[in-house]
């Protein structure tokens, strides 16, 4: 079932852009600048993140600050925004200075060109993510960040794909990717009434919890193993259709390959789960190189 955020269900009420009265430069969209301009969605999205006083904290394209507010709000230790756009860049930075016992600051930069590696540890990352990149920035994230929790609001059918199950059709090279990361979880539906300009599309809510911290046994892909996973994932869903013996045709030589992964290569990639892929890239990786 659909779980839409409150009020803009119904219609929203406020305005977008820098809560202060501060000038908005027109929107981008170039850069997706879609703001939030209800305060209660706002609110349910920043909840999604769990943030208690002393975390630390990175948002991607705070904007006008809606979010940015209410994270500040929960008297976090570290905030760090990522803003591609200068003039939101610089007013946020104003925004940090009325907070001086919150270290940080804004980074003016493209967050597909982080060094991403570089986090580490604790965070909690959140962000209202342009459209035209949310899905490499957070294939990106996965892969190379360390965090404890993420909140991202995305575009709806994206939202659908990343937390789509083995054998549906929204099911794909995305939602294998970052499942192999972290548990999806669907927060609420927003309505392209909560935003100003307009978006022509709903948008989705997800919470992502690290597969090592959830305590169910599963744990991300070893370092050493992404990039033959990322690999093996990508060909597979090329050719979704085909059975994966016909894809990964360079099995075939190799005795008791199939077997000892314990998939049937009969199988096609859309009913594998993200544990299946990650066996197949540890067998494929012993034997031989794809
Ligand atoms: N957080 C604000 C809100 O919810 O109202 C703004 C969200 S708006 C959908 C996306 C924001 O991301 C804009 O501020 C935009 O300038 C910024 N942005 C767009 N592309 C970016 C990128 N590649 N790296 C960092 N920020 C980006």
């Amino acid at each position: 079932m659909e779980v839409y955020c409150e009020d803009a269900a119904q219609g929203t009420s406020g305005s977008a852009g820098g809560s202060r009265g501060e000038a908005r430069p027109p929107a981008k969209r170039s850069l997706g600048q879609n703001y939030l301009r209800d305060p209660e969605v706002t609110r349910r999205i920043v909840a999604a993140l769990k943030a208690e006083p002393g975390d630390s904290l990175i948002e991607i394209g705070p904007g006008p600050g809606a979010l940015t507010g209410h994270l500040l709000a929960g008297a976090p230790e570290r905030l760090v925004l990522v803003e591609k756009d200068h003039a939101w860049a610089f007013a946020r930075r104003e925004t940090l200075r009325e907070f001086p016992g919150v270290s940080g600051g804004v980074i003016l930069a493209d967050a597909l060109e982080l060094a991403w590696e570089r986090v580490r540890g604790p965070w909690k990352i959140i962000g209202n993510l342009p459209y035209n990149v949310a899905s490499p920035l957070m294939w990106e994230i996965f892969s190379r960040a360390g965090f404890s929790r993420a909140v991202f609001m995305i575009q709806k059918e994206v939202g659908e794909r990343i937390a789509a199950s083995p054998g549906s059709r929204a099911y794909g090279a995305l939602s294998v990717w970052l499942q192999s990361f972290a548990r999806p979880q669907l927060e609420c539906i927003v309505p392209p009434q909560a935003f100003y300009p307009r978006p022509k599309v709903y948008s989705a809510v997800l919470s992502f919890t690290p597969l090592s911290r959830e305590g169910t046994g599963s744990l991300p892909p070893p370092p050493a193993l992404k990039p033959v996973l990322a690999d093996l994932i990508r060909r597979c869903f090329q050719q979704r259709r085909k059975q994966l013996g016909t894809i990964l045709r360079e099995a075939r030589g190799e005795a008791g390959l199939w077997e000892k992964s314990g998939i049937d290569p009969v199988l096609r990639p859309e009913n594998l789960s993200p544990g299946d892929f990650l066996r197949l890239a540890l067998v494929f990786s012993q034997r031989i190189s794809l």
